[in-house]
C-alpha cells in the first residue's frame, strides 16, 4: 500500500466507497467514482506494483478472467455497445485498466469522429471529462449493485 496512491486508497476504502464490483486476494474491480457514466469500471492488482511485467502467475490469470467476466457483463447493458480497455499509469501507477462503455449517443457529438471513423481514444478522453461530477449518481449505484449480481453468476 502506497499512501499517495489513489487506486490503493480506493482498494483498501472499499466497504466504505460502495463501488466495488468484485474483489478477489489478487485483484479489485470497481467504478469509477465521480463519472456520471454508468458502467465505467477499474480493474487493479490489489497488491501496489506499478509494472504489469512484475505480476505474478496469479495476479495475471486473476486480471485476465476478471476484465473477460467484466467486459461480459457490461455488454448485457442495453446502453453499452462496446467496452474500450485502456492503461495509461501517468496519473497514477498502480497497475490498472480501464474499462469503459462506449455508448451509441457517444456517437452523436461530432467530435466523436476523425475523417469519417469513430475515433475511440477521443471518445474516451472527451466523456470522462464532460461526464465528471461531484460524487457519484445513483444510477452509478444501481448499475454497481446489478454487476455485482451478474458478475457472480459468470464467475459462478
Ligand atoms: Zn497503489
Amino acid at each position: 500500500m502506497s499512501e499517495s496512491c489513489s487506486v490503493c486508497r480506493r482498494v483498501k476504502d472499499e466497504e466504505e466507497s460502495g463501488l466495488v464490483v468484485y474483489r478477489s486476494p489478487h485483484v479489485v474491480l470497481y467504478h469509477m467514482p465521480e463519472v456520471d457514466l454508468p458502467g465505467y469500471l477499474v480493474l487493479a492488482t490489489v497488491r501496489h506494483e506499478e509494472s504489469l511485467g512484475s505480476l505474478t502467475d496469479e495476479e495475471i490469470v486473476a486480471m485476465a478472467r476478471v476484465e473477460q467476466h467484466a467486459v461480459k457483463a457490461l455488454l448485457e447493458f442495453p446502453h453499452v455497445r462496446k467496452v474500450y480497455l485502456a492503461s495509461f499509469g501517468e496519473v497514477c501507477a498502480h497497475t490498472h485498466f480501464h474499462l469503459f462503455p462506449r455508448t451509441d449517443e457517444m456517437l452523436e457529438a461530432i467530435s466523436s469522429w476523425t475523417d469519417g471513423e469513430i475515433d475511440g481514444p477521443r471518445i474516451f478522453d472527451t466523456f470522462r471529462k464532460a461526464l465528471k461530477t461531484a460524487g457519484t449518481p445513483g444510477p452509478v449505484f444501481e448499475i454497481v449493485q446489478r454487476l455485482r449480481g451478474l458478475f457472480a453468476e459468470q464467475s459462478g
